[in-house]
């Protein structure tokens, strides 16, 4: 786990140090693993005080440069919650999202890994929960998490309009009823708007169906991907309707937009680009290929993408192969290795969580500074890769 030893701290602390990509190991023995005996049997106190002061001298450089894990860093958590949606931000200043509570039932399965999460990065209590859409493998967890948790403010997108589809609807009624005990806060957010979290701004893109109607700024490009994509059917359920966000902490930009569909990718970035550029993107619908067009992906041209999909949920083949062939892209990362998309389209195993045949809910652990430096920590692994955005 993070923040444990000094030894993980020197060895992502000092992300610009590396090229974006490269790998730090943190799995294997360093001068801080020796166990006493072996300080007492190797040398005098003199020269162990000695070699204590010169180990500080050698830290203390690495530690001025800006921190990729630390007490002023972001987290964001991508806890597997088996092909739905629970990302966890915290801020520096300790203030806790959620983006959406996994599926209901399984015996509490996604509220204890979301707790486990939480309790991970020090928190006791999730500040807000925002939830995109009412699916599910969104909203479904709510209860049950809010009974293990306290939950300050729910953010969602108003009513629930796909009222014909009998789970979406139970769901919808569960978290209704949830808000009616008047234990929480609640806001319904517009496109345009900035949700109330410190440390960080996120600004609401999609609400409810509806787009932010101005470019970012400086976003509004022309998009030369929209010339060979024609307007995408409409989707008639809750996905076009999920709220998404720009979230941005100092000068990174982290995309969410849930699980909305390529009509409405296409809406937002044709004829001009109205988001811009991005450093990291939480790939829409789990890598499902009715969303994360290549409108989309290639004009916002990510940094890292990371994919919330199951094993057999999302990681579509082509939505994948659009995601690595984004001109920017350091990095594709999955929470699971797709079975439909096989070996030729899924991305290197260093970057999934939880392969094929094995799920021991692994997850994946994002930590920024507010510079341009920011690290994903495999938690299979226990590796982390360094990166520095581009923009
Ligand atoms: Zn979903």
């Amino acid at each position: 786990m993070r923040l444990k030893t000094l030894h993980e701290i020197i060895l992502v602390g000092a992300p610009h140090a590396v090229p974006a990509g490269t790998r730090t190991s943190n799995s294997k023995g360093s001068f801080l693993a020796w166990s006493s005996s072996q300080w007492s049997s190797s040398f005098c106190h003199k020269c162990a005080l000695t070699l204590a002061l010169f180990c500080a001298l050698c830290v203390l450089p690495m530690l001025a440069q800006p921190p990729a894990n630390s007490a002023k860093s972001l987290q964001i958590y991508f806890i597997d919650v088996e092909g739905g949606q629970a990302t966890l931000f915290v801020t520096p200043e300790g203030q806790s999202l959620l983006i959406d509570t996994g599926w209901p039932g399984n015996n509490n399965r996604d509220a204890d890994r979301i707790v486990a999460a939480a309790h991970d990065a020090g928190i006791t209590k999730i500040d807000f929960v925002l939830i995109t859409h009412y699916h599910d493998d969104h909203v479904g967890g709510a209860p049950q998490l809010a009974a293990k948790i306290p939950v300050g403010t729910f953010i969602d997108h108003g009513e629930n309009r796909e009222t014909s589809d009998a789970i979406t609807q139970k769901d919808w009624l569960a978290y209704k009823q949830l808000l009616a005990t008047g234990k929480y806060k609640r806001i319904i957010a517009k496109p345009g708007d900035i949700l109330p979290i410190q440390g960080i701004r996120v600004e609401v893109i999609s609400s409810d169906g509806a787009l932010i109607e101005k470019a970012l700024p400086r976003a509004g490009q022309p998009n030369p991907a929209c010339a060979n994509s024609a307007p995408p059917l409409a989707d008639k359920t809750e996905n076009p309707r999920s709220l998404g966000t720009l979230s941005t902490f100092g000068k990174l930009k982290i995309l969410d937009l849930g699980d909305l569909t390529a009509e409405k990718e296409h809406e937002l970035m044709c004829p001009l680009n109205k988001i811009g550029t991005v450093d990291i993107y939480i790939a829409s619908h789990h890598g499902f290929n009715q969303s994360g067009s290549a409108v989309l992906v290639h004009a916002v041209t990510p940094r890292v993408a990371i994919v919330d999909n199951g094993a057999r949920k999302g990681g579509s083949p082509s939505a994948l192969d659009i995601i690595r062939s984004s001109p920017n892209l350091a990095a594709l990362w999955q929470l699971h290795f797709s079975e439909e998309a096989g070996p030729a389209h899924n991305t290197a195993a260093e970057f999934i969580a939880n392969p094929s045949g094995s799920d021991p809910a692994n997850y994946l652990k994002l930590t920024a500074n507010r510079e341009d430096a920011f690290a994903i920590f495999n938690s299979r692994t226990k590796q982390s890769q360094n990166y520095v955005a581009a923009h």
